[in-house]
């Protein structure tokens, strides 16, 4: 095993947690060190220079000013803030002549340096000091009987913070178990017998001589005459699995040392006798676990963690209690939160709930903290995607992966920002080949960054790589930079994201064997290293197994489906999915962000609604970026504000249940006496248009999307056209002005792959062809038909339609299936005239200027001025010239002409059209199928809805 201080990892990220330059600045100058930033505009960093150059623009620069009370340091220019102000601190240091990367002491100084704390802490010096150990050693000595002033040896270090640290630096392996520190502070203290008397065998440490009389003042509550106060609740958690966790009451106020409390409740002689564990939980929290030293008699022996095979000597491991701790405990343990304070001899204690020990342990799962951090347990998931700061709810994905890694005892993750410049990019295009190399890097996932910077001719973009090591420095995964962003922060959200995501599978089935989990590595583009992976979680396993096992147990069926707890219960729950209140306004989509109202219910065997476990009165989120789980997607995809629906699903695991309910003791008995299921009521309460949207409305009058279909009006009527295909017509947006609007039209058809967006668009155009035909019954239009289908299928009953319309489609799938659909439309559909619009990506840099005029910046967020796509469902955003190029390649083809227009902008005008048009023309009047595509005579499209003014 490789230790802290024989590690020679030949990376430099792969340092020993040391401080920081300005952690190490404060320590020793605090309020006296200022740092100020100066920005440097525009400014290449091979010429600092600044002023010089102020056309020239590029990404900002930073500088940091240090001012300290003897001398001051400027730093060199760092990209980020934070960075030059660490520089400015390091080259303080510097000059100071302080090694900031100090190495830890060596082993005999280390020594040395107990010997010295132990000595310090019992001198009546130490006595008068606010430290919490001195409260104890007050404590202790109030004690009656012949444990008088004997303070059992775990109390030192868990409470001294010095002690614990010289203990690691002596014996690596305290890291990972750190009652080791127990015997190296044992015999510590046997060395100084001058001073001290020392018990190896009852674990305790007590001063030779007793205090001089004046370095005793008394504790706060051994004036007291309480013995019978409020009692302190806390959590006991059996070994045996047979038996429930609970809570107890225990009196702490009363005239004595509260440890001993304890050590009654556990059953053992006293306060000795009881091992501490370090805090678990929030930073500031004083929860411990306590358990029976006995059962860990030898501590030496007990490294290794639980193995089932070992079951005599360890029938007493406590699973869930070592599960939450991340280390072995045996015996019955107890979670409380008491203790003595920094501010004086007080006791502090809280109660510690059955809810919050739940809390805690789906805290530990990958994305439990997610969970917790939005309060919606049932409801929320880990999104797919982080697409914008604006549009992401509950803690960043870096914070959770950081709190997951310091929860299960892992070193802190190492993230390395991959900076890509590419002086090609993106220039005019040359050939196609080029734009390919454009767009390769933008369509991956969260893609919502653009590769367009106007003005300058290098573009940066960033992806992030990951690494995540054990507390003793073994490497457990890395995860590659594949997605590549245009600022530094979405790439480390999104790499943390999709680190978090593969624990999260990791932990639906821990039980995989080590190629299983390699194999889902690849998958998700991370280096797994199985064996010291596995090696970390071992308790995962343990727990997995344990927990199926006693539900087997317990001889009845929980529903403890671990790979999704939700799944198969979906397409159950969808046909029945009864949705309440009248459809009106639009139907949500991908991109908007929608709140609801939501309760869920515990419902017991027979549908009997037993205890309300989750309500909130308002949730937002993101539709299609996973940040719910799937089937109130599915739901609310289907439903229009002020709707609502209800639905059942099966049991999630049940510490999610106990994390959420109010009332976990009922709950508890609930779970293990009958099979339950969840009641969930939601109300859609309201709808955000995705930016684009808001944006086309926003800042267009008459709006974007209208100007399209005007302008594809006119082209019908231009053209006479009698029938007209839509490719991708969404909700029907196009179809149902045309049923509005009298022209020359008969025939129309609508395709779309979106089920949900055709089921809209026919009721839309039922209701209005049905109004129609009663007021103007020789209405024009004799046929309208739906198709479910992919535009780039070929279906031959659609061949040689007058006009085919294609508006603000092709964005939306992959480059190679857009070029596809032209070929298939021109070579196979071969319309009259095709009409097809798509963004022009130029134009951003104005919806970007207006859409910054509105919002407020985000102080953290400086980075330069880069536009975004869009809408994050875009895989590309072309500009005029890549357009032109598609466009003009696909008409000579084919034998059509092209003409290019747009809506929003003026023809001409820099930076062109927000929408660019073109619109093709057959040059032959006779399609002939000489393409060299083979046309496919099979009926492809599924034909969703049809409406015939002559059979009706
Ligand atoms: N033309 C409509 C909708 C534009 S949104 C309007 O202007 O309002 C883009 C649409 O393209 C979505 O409805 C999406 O479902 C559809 N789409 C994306 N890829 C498709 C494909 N391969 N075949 C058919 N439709 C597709
Ligand atoms: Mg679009």
């Amino acid at each position: 095993m490789e230790t802290p201080k024989s590690s020679t990892c030949s990376s430099p990220i792969v340092k020993q947690p040391t401080l920081t330059p300005k952690a190490i600045i404060y320590q020793k100058y605090a309020n006296k060190a200022s740092y100020k930033i100066e920005e440097i505009l525009g400014q290449s960093s091979q010429n600092g220079c600044p002023g010089l150059a102020v056309s020239q623009k590029g990404p900002s620069l930073f500088r940091c000013h240090l001012e300290l009370p003897d001398f001051s340091i400027v730093s060199q220019p760092c990209k980020k803030k934070k960075e030059a102000e660490q520089l400015a601190a390091l080259m303080a240091l510097q000059k100071l002549g302080i090694d900031s990367l100090q190495s830890s002491l060596t082993e005999p100084d280390a020594a040395e340096e107990l010997l010295s704390r132990l000595s310090f802490i019992f001198s009546s010096e130490f006595q008068s000091s606010l430290h919490p150990l001195s409260s104890h050693l007050k404590a202790v000595s109030y004690r009656e009987g012949e444990l008088s002033g004997s303070i059992p040896v775990s109390v030192l270090s868990a409470c001294d913070a010095k002690l614990g640290n010289l203990c690691r630096s002596l014996d690596a392996r305290i890291e990972s178990n750190p009652f080791l520190s127990i015997p190296l502070i044992l015999r510590a203290a046997v060395r100084l017998s001058e001073l001290l008397v020392v018990s190896e065998e009852d674990l305790w440490i007590r001063r030779r001589n007793p205090y001089p009389s004046n370095a005793m003042p008394e504790l706060a509550n051994q004036q007291s005459d309480v013995t019978n106060g409020p009692l302190t609740e806390a959590v006991y958690i059996p070994f045996s699995l047979n038996k429930d966790v609970r809570t107890i009451g225990m009196n702490l106020s009363f005239k004595g040392y509260y440890l001993d409390v304890i050590a009654k409740e556990l059953g053992v002689l006293n306060a000795s006798k009881v091992l501490i564990s370090r805090t678990i939980g929030k930073a500031s929290s004083e929860s411990r676990l306590y358990f029976s030293a006995l059962e860990t008699r030898n501590f030496n022996s007990k490294l290794e963690l639980y193995n089932a095979e070992e079951s005599d000597s360890d029938r007493s491991f406590n699973i869930y209690a070592s599960y939450l701790l991340g280390q072995p405990v045996y015996g019955n343990a107890i979670l409380a939160s008491v203790a003595y304070t920094w501010r004086g001899a007080e006791l502090f204690n809280e109660d510690v709930s059955l809810r919050s020990y739940f809390r805690m342990l789906v805290a530990r799962m990958p994305d439990g903290l997610f969970k917790l951090s939005r309060e919606a347990l049932f409801v929320a998931d880990l999104p797919r995607l982080f697409t914008t700061k604006t549009n992401w709810r509950g803690s960043l994905p870096r914070d959770l992966l950081c709190a997951f890694c310091r929860q299960h005892r892992l070193s802190e993750p190492v993230f390395n920002v991959v900076c890509n410049s590419d002086q090609d990019l993106p220039g005019p295009c040359k050939s196609l080949a080029n734009e390919k190399s454009i767009m390769g890097f933008t369509s991956k996932p969260g893609g919502d960054v653009a590769t367009f910077i106007p003005n300058q001719n290098e573009v940066q973009s960033f992806s992030c790589e990951i690494k995540v090591f054990s507390k003793n420095r073994n490497l457990i995964l890395e995860s590659s930079p594949v997605d590549n962003f245009m600022k530094q922060g979405d790439a480390v959200q999104n790499a943390s994201l999709k680190v978090l995501s593969f624990l999260n599978l990791y932990f639906k089935q821990p039980c995989i064997s080590l190629e299983e989990l390699s194999l889902l590595g690849v998958k998700c583009n991370i280096n797994c290293h199985s064996t010291c992976f596995l090696k970390e979680f071992s308790l995962c396993q343990v727990m997995h197994k344990v927990q199926q096992q006693s539900h087997l147990l317990r001889g009845h069926k929980l529903n403890l489906n671990h790979v999704n707890p939700y799944n198969g219960l979906i397409s159950v729950e969808n046909k029945q999915l009864s949705i309440q209140g009248t459809a009106c306004g639009s139907l949500p989509s991908n991109g908007y962000l929608v709140s609801i109202s939501y309760s869920v219910f515990l419902v017991s065997e027979g549908k009997k609604k037993q205890e309300i476990l989750e309500k909130s009165d308002e949730f937002e989120f993101e539709i299609g970026s996973g940040a719910v789980i799937s089937c109130i997607e599915t739901a609310i995809l289907q439903m229009t504000a002020g709707q609502s629906v209800c639905f059942y699903m099966g049991m999630p695991q049940s510490e999610v249940v106990l994390a959420a309910s109010m009332n976990s003791e009922k709950v508890l008995s609930l779970l293990s006496s009958t099979p339950c299921c969840l009641e969930f009521s939601i109300t859609l309460l309201r709808l955000t248009e995705p930016f684009e949207d808001r944006m086309e409305q926003a800042l267009f009058s008459p709006p974007l999307s209208k100007q399209r279909v005007e302008f594809a009006l006119q082209c019908i009527k231009e053209f006479s056209a009698t029938s007209l295909i839509d490719f991708g017509c969404g909700s029907g947006s196009l179809l149902e002005s045309l049923v509005d609007t009298p022209s020359s039209l008969e025939n129309i058809v609508g395709i779309d792959i979106s089920q949900k967006g055709l089921i809209r668009a026919a009721k839309v155009l039922n209701t209005k062809l049905e109004k129609l035909e009663a007021v103007m019954p020789r209405s024009m239009i004799k046929l309208a038909v739906l198709y479910e289908g992919s535009i780039t299928a070929f279906d031959s009953r659609l061949s040689g339609y007058d006009i085919g319309t294609c508006l603000e489609v092709i964005e939306h799938m992959e480059e190679d299936q857009a070029c596809l659909f032209g070929d298939i439309a021109l070579g196979l559909f071969c319309p009259r005239v095709l009409v097809v619009s798509t963004p022009n990506y130029e134009y951003n840099v104005i919806l970007q200027k207006s859409n910054l005029a509105n919002q407020e910046e985000d102080p953290d967020d400086k980075e330069p001025l880069l536009c975004k796509f869009r809408n994050h469902d875009h895989k590309f955003e072309w500009t005029r010239e890549q357009f032109n190029h598609w466009a003009s390649g696909l008409a000579l083809k084919y034998n059509y002409s092209v003409e290019f227009d747009g809506v929003g902008g003026i023809q001409g005008v820099e930076p062109g059209f927000a929408s660019q048009i073109a619109v093709f023309k057959r040059n032959q009047q006779d399609p002939l199928r000489d393409s060299g595509l083979s046309a496919e005579t099979e009926n492809q499209y599924k034909t969703l809805w049809k409406w015939d003014a002559s059979v009706s």
